[in-house]
Parts: C-alpha cells; sequence; structure tokens
C-alpha cells in the first residue's frame, strides 16, 4: 500500500503495529492526517471502522511513543540506521554530556526538544534555517549552540530537503575533526532540528565582503585558513568523503582565527576502484566552482575538491569576489578547457601562492595535488614576514611606521620595491624593500628571496591548526565585524544551494516573491529562444570571450530557468540538426509539453526521450520521469514506474515517497 504524501507517518506508525488495514480508513473516513488530529478521535469512532479494542490500545501506545519521539523503528532510524546502528534509545537529558564523546560512526545524540531554545534567526539555506540556540544540559548548564530546522511547507517537508537534510546528519555525526563543524545531536520534532556547534562569527564569505571601512583579512590569517582547510579536507578525503561544495560560504567562523568546514548536504562516499562519486542525472552543481570534469560528467572525487579548493583560495584572496562573475553558466566549462582560462591572480596573492592555485587547476584530476600533499606546499608558499625600519611616506607607497609589521606578497632579491601588506593597517601596497626587515634574518634589511619554507610562528601541522592559542590579536577581529553584508553570500549560496533541491520534484512556483534565491539568481542568466544559444551579456573585454562560441556549448543550449545542471551524455548528443527536430513545430510542440510537465527537464532530453517513443508524448514524458526517479533513489527502474504508476505520474509525490523510504 503506498501512502498519500503528507500521511506517510500514519502508514509507517501503523505498520509498526500491524495495524496498516486502517489507513486508509483512518485518513479517509476519520480524517486524520496529523497525528494531532488523534485527539479528536473517540473510541467509537476507532470502533467505527473496524478496530477492536485491544488495536485500538495498541494505536494509543505506538501515538504515545510517535509524540516523545522514542519510537525505535522511527523512520528517521530507518534513514539514518546505516549510520547509527547500535544506538536506538532516546539519550536521557542525563546521559547528554557522555553521549558527546560517543565513538565515531553512532548517532551522536537525540536531544529532548524542550532542551533547546532557538534564538534569532542566522542564515537560512536551501532546505533549513539556521537560529542560534541554547542547549541546556542535565547540569542546567546551558551552551550556545547553531540549531537547523529543516524547513517545512503546508504539506511537510519537501522530499528532496528531507532528504538532503538527513544525509547531512548522517555524514555529520561520522565526523570529529578540529575543522569540521560539530554535530551535537537530532531533535526528533516537528520540525526537525540538527543541533549543532556555533560558529558565532558567521561565514568567512560573509566576513571577506565586510565592506569597507571594514579592513581585508590579515595575508598570514588567510594562509592558516588554507592550512585548516587543507587539514580538513584531507580528513574527510581519507574517509571517503568527496564534499562538492567547497567555497567560503560554507566555510564558519568558529573564532577569530579559526574556520570550520560546514554544509555537508552535498557530500557523497568516493565509490569504486576510481574513488569518483558520479552523479546518476542532471543535477544543479555550482559552476563556477567545480572542476571540469564535474561540470562535463558530473564526476567528483577528491580531486575535483581540490579544485574547489582552488577557487576557495581564489575568493579569500579577493575579498569574497564571485569566480567566473558574468561568465554565463553555460560557458564556464568552455573558458576553461578550450580557451584554457583561469581566474586571475587576485591582489592580495603571492605568486607562490597563485602557482599553488594553478597547481589545484591542473586540467586533469591526477595532476593536481592531493590535500595532504597541498598541506605541504602551502608551508612551502607561506608568506614572509618582515618588520619596518623606517618610516614610508612617499605618496604612493605603502605607508608604515618602524615596527609596523609587514607581510611579504611580492618581492625578489635583485628588485628594490617590493608589495606587501601593513600588519597594523591591512593596507597593501608597494614600498622600498630597505624600508623593511625581513623577521628571521635577524634584523639585516630585506635583500633576499622572500618565499620561505616553514609557517609562520610555528603554527602545528596536526590536529587543530588553531589559531587561536596564539596571543589573539586585536587586529584579527574589526570593529564593524557584527554586522555582516548578507546580499552577496545569499546569492552565491543560491547557486550552490539550488543543487540537488529542486531535482524532480514537480513544478514549483516560478515567480514572485517565493522563488528562493537560487532560482532568482539562475534567472538572471540571459536565456535565448528555445532551442538557440542564449545571448551572451557582454561584448568585448580582454578577459573573455568577445564573441559568443561557435561550437556548441557542452550541454543543452536551453536550461530550464531555475537552475544551472551539467549536461548527460545521452543528452549533448542530441543536435539540431539530428532530423531538423527543433524546425518541425508539431514536434515543438510536443517538447513544450514535455518540459512543462517534467520538472527541470532539458531541451535535449525531451528530443532524445521524444526519438526513442517516436514521437508518442504521454510514452516519452512517462520515460523522463522513471529516468528521475531512478536517479534520485536506489529503486529499479520497474520500481519507479510502479511508484508512479500508483501516484498517477505525480513525480514530486513519487519522489517524496522514495525519498523517505531510502
Ligand atoms: P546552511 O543551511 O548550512 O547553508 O546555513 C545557512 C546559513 O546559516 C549559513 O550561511 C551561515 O551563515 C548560517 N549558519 C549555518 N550553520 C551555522 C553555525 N553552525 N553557526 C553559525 N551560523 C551558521
Amino acid at each position: 500500500m503506498l501512502p498519500e504524501a503528507g500521511s506517510l507517518w500514519l502508514l509507517r506508525l501503523l505498520r509498526d503495529i500491524q495495524l496498516a488495514q486502517f489507513y486508509r480508513p483512518i485518513l479517509e473516513e476519520l480524517n486524520v492526517t496529523r497525528p494531532e488530529h488523534f485527539d479528536f478521535v473517540k473510541p467509537e469512532d476507532l470502533d467505527g471502522i473496524g478496530m477492536g479494542r485491544p488495536a485500538q490500545r495498541r494505536l494509543a501506545e505506538a501515538l504515545k511513543r510517535h509524540r516523545l519521539g522514542v519510537k525505535s523503528k522511527n523512520w528517521v532510524y530507518k534513514i539514518l540506521g546505516s549510520f547509527a546502528p547500535e544506538q536506538k534509545e532516546t539519550i536521557r537529558p542525563s546521559d547528554s554530556l557522555t553521549c558527546l564523546s560517543e565513538p565515531e560512526g553512532r548517532l551522536k545524540c537525540l536531544i529532548p526538544e524542550d532542551a533547546v531554545c532557538r534564538r534569532e534567526l542566522l542564515g537560512s539555506g536551501c532546505f533549513g534555517v539556521v537560529y542560534r540556540g541554547l542547549w541546556t544540559l542535565p547540569s542546567g548548564q546551558s551552551i550556545p549552540v547553531a540549531v537547523k530546522s529543516l524547513r517545512v511547507g503546508p504539506e511537510g517537508p519537501m522530499g528532496t530537503e528531507l532528504g538532503d537534510f538527513l544525509r547531512e546528519v548522517s555524514v555529520m555525526m561520522k565526523l570529529e575533526h578540529p575543522h569540521v563543524l560539530r554535530l551535537h545531536g537530532l531533535v526528533l520534532g516537528q520540525p526537525l532540528q540538527m543541533v549543532m556547534e556555533l560558529a558565532p562569527l558567521g561565514s568567512l564569505h560573509a566576513r571577506l565582503t565586510e565592506p569597507a571601512p571594514t579592513p581585508p583579512l590579515p595575508v598570514p590569517l588567510l594562509c592558516l585558513f588554507l592550512r585548516q582547510l587543507a587539514g580538513a579536507m584531507a580528513y574527510l578525503g581519507a574517509r571517503g568523503l568527496v564534499h562538492r561544495d567547497l567555497a567560503t560560504r560554507n566555510l564558519l567562523l568558529a573564532s577569530p582565527r579559526t574556520i570550520k568546514v560546514a554544509d555537508f548536504g552535498l557530500v557523497r562516499p568516493l565509490g569504486g576502484a576510481r574513488g569518483r562519486y558520479v552523479m546518476g542525472g542532471p543535477r544543479p552543481i555550482p559552476y563556477a566552482w567545480c572542476a571540469p570534469e564535474s561540470l562535463r560528467q558530473g564526476a567528483f572525487s577528491s580531486a575535483s575538491d581540490v579544485w574547489m579548493f582552488g577557487v576557495t583560495l581564489w575568493e579569500m584572496f579577493s575579498g569574497g569576489e564571485e569566480p567566473w562573475a558574468g561568465v554565463p553558466p553555460y560557458l564556464i566549462l568552455q573558458r576553461l578547457e578550450k580557451d584554457r582560462a583561469r581566474l586571475p591572480r587576485p591582489p592580495l596573492c603571492s605568486r607562490a601562492l597563485y602557482s599553488l592555485a594553478l597547481r589545484c587547476w591542473a586540467p586533469h584530476p591526477a595532476d593536481r595535488p592531493s590535500f595532504s600533499c597541498l598541506e605541504g606546499l602551502l608551508q612551502e608558499a607561506w608568506p614572509s614576514e618582515g618588520r619596518c625600519v623606517r618610516s614610508v611616506t612617499e605618496p604612493g607607497a605603502l605607508r608604515m611606521e618602524p615596527g609596523d609589521p609587514i607581510t611579504i606578497i611580492e618581492g625578489s632579491p635583485d628588485s628594490t620595491t617590493w608589495k606587501g601588506q601593513n600588519g597594523r593597517t591591512f593596507k597593501v601596497g608597494s614600498f622600498p624593500a630597505s624600508a623593511v626587515t625581513l623577521a628571521e634574518l635577524g634584523g639585516s634589511p630585506a635583500t633576499r628571496p622572500v618565499h620561505r619554507g616553514s609557517p609562520a610562528r610555528g603554527e602545528q601541522h596536526r590536529g587543530s591548526i588553531d589559531g587561536d592559542r596564539e596571543k589573539a590579536k586585536p587586529r584579527d577581529l574589526p570593529p564593524a565585524w557584527g554586522q555582516r553584508r548578507k546580499a552577496p553570500l545569499q546569492r552565491m549560496k543560491g547557486i550552490s544551494k539550488s543543487l540537488e533541491s529542486v531535482l524532480s520534484l514537480g513544478p514549483r512556483p516560478t515567480g514572485g516573491g517565493s522563488s528562493p534565491p537560487e532560482l532568482r539568481h539562475a534567472r538572471a542568466v540571459p536565456q535565448g529562444p528555445p532551442g538557440l544559444p542564449p545571448r551572451l551579456p557582454f561584448t568585448s573585454n580582454s578577459s573573455q570571450p568577445s564573441q559568443p562560441p561557435r561550437e556548441r556549448p557542452p550541454w543543452p543550449k536551453r536550461e530550464p530557468p531555475h537552475n544551472h545542471r551539467i549536461g548527460v551524455p545521452g543528452a549533448s548528443k542530441a543536435t539540431v540538426s539530428s532530423g531538423g527536430l527543433l524546425l518541425d513545430p508539431e514536434w515543438q510542440r510536443k517538447i513544450t509539453e514535455m518540459e512543462l510537465n517534467v520538472h527541470g527537464v532539458t531541451h535535449q532530453e525531451c528530443q532524445a526521450a521524444l526519438k526513442a517513443t517516436g514521437g508518442d508524448v504521454v510514452s516519452a514524458i512517462r520515460n523522463l520521469k522513471v529516468d528521475q526517479l531512478f536517479h534520485l533513489s536506489s529503486r529499479s527502474r520497474t520500481d519507479c514506474w510502479r511508484i508512479l504508476e500508483h501516484y498517477q505520474w505525480d513525480l514530486s509525490a513519487a519522489s517524496r515517497y522514495v525519498l523517505a523510504r531510502s
């Protein structure tokens, strides 16, 4: 028996107590769709649908357990079961502290709903909103936490949102690293809530894009963040996981000198001998951060995470700029592969660090350094520190006073002018080399090569690379930090968080204020008429192509209006010339009908499906839906067909069904 999408809980509950036969009568005759509705159901009502008194008692017990969130066969456990097999009981408040030190691989803690209180909103992602909160431990002590609540619509959570949310929980609860955001536990309430370590200073991207007068972050601190990130990513890679959404928006500041990798909704296990995860179908991905093989084939690996690390480095050193800003998503792969273009060196970035980024952007994944190798390379590229020995006040030069700490960004023994950052003013500029002595040279004027082989101030490599163990410097926390500039973060977030959240879940509102930011952003990408390449937003510019590309883009020309999807091999083979189909108005009408019926499907996919069914649009639509459901779940195509049939080919409802049971 298959349930209505919004009453899955009821079927589960009834099944668990072998009363599934009462599902329809309860739903249809008693109109119960939510647990609270049982408050109004009298024994006589249950008698009326033929439920005996012993069964009624079982039902009452089950409902009680359901409300307490204690049911051991709870669907959450079913989904998380493979990750948390041993611990099936609710942790009572008195156990809450011990559960924090549970061995890896177990659900860290189930937290009673009333032990957590939510305060102000910190931010919102695609499937959840994040609040600052307080978690009261049994001792009465309260600790600040971040609480991410699953966003719930009028009909309950959307399938993919629930799936992403639970996937994030299941990944996070296995992780334990000083630079990976910690999951404290899960609240099995309505809505579901993740209780996480609070990163009180918000996202690194928000910090980077703080407007003036907030000064830029000191270069050594950025290098420290990079090394923390490389360490965390090496840890994830060693655990066979690929993050897939590495970007400054997903790095949170736990303290002025400590970042934590967050947002694990897209993490996937690396499978097979090749250590890759290949997306099963067309899905939205954060184009500008992605490696070419991810854009081309949907292939992700530690090496594609390394590529993203390079883009994250670039963001850090360019003050949170958007990579490939102004380049339409469909052109990025072409820029990377055909034009061999790379993001330019940002002003704050030394040549040594930039060449490290270029290594991360090697075309072939095998040529990119591993994360553990990157830790060493970062050490090599660590900028030299110097100290000002005389005032520099010349116009156009970086101003400095004797004693100012200076980070050298560029400098060579044979040049008399160097570039650096004044650690007191955070200004960046050129200055006479003779005005600075390198810290390690014992006071002699700076006349040697400036790249050295050790990190600043003897920072450690293993375990926590926590800059806070050093004396915190007031300069690291600028006064205006508290006020974050939200808009760019939201925009960037949109690109990435459109990821699998909109996949195939049936029509969603396509306009107005209810659209998530990612939809609005994507709509800004100029679209051409159906079947024709989108218009280019720019004309002549030395860093960007001045002519529309003659070659066909590697993915479908016409993007669905709501997200950025990678092409699928089958789809990209369909071309305009294959039978001149686009010129046939009847064929075009059918394709439009298919596009309207199968949310997010591309023009090429429609063409291919239509060709496969000899022009039978109904069968083609069904095949596409089966395909999408198949990619969404681990079920066979036959199963997908059966489920879709049951839901009268409502892909949204079918998706919710399979996701809740996967
Ligand atoms: P997410 O849904 O994980 O993308 O989070 C949305 C936003 O909430 C992020 O961009 C952060 O600004 C904020 N946020 C998420 N998790 C935390 C946390 N643990 N501490 C502080 N802020 C957070």
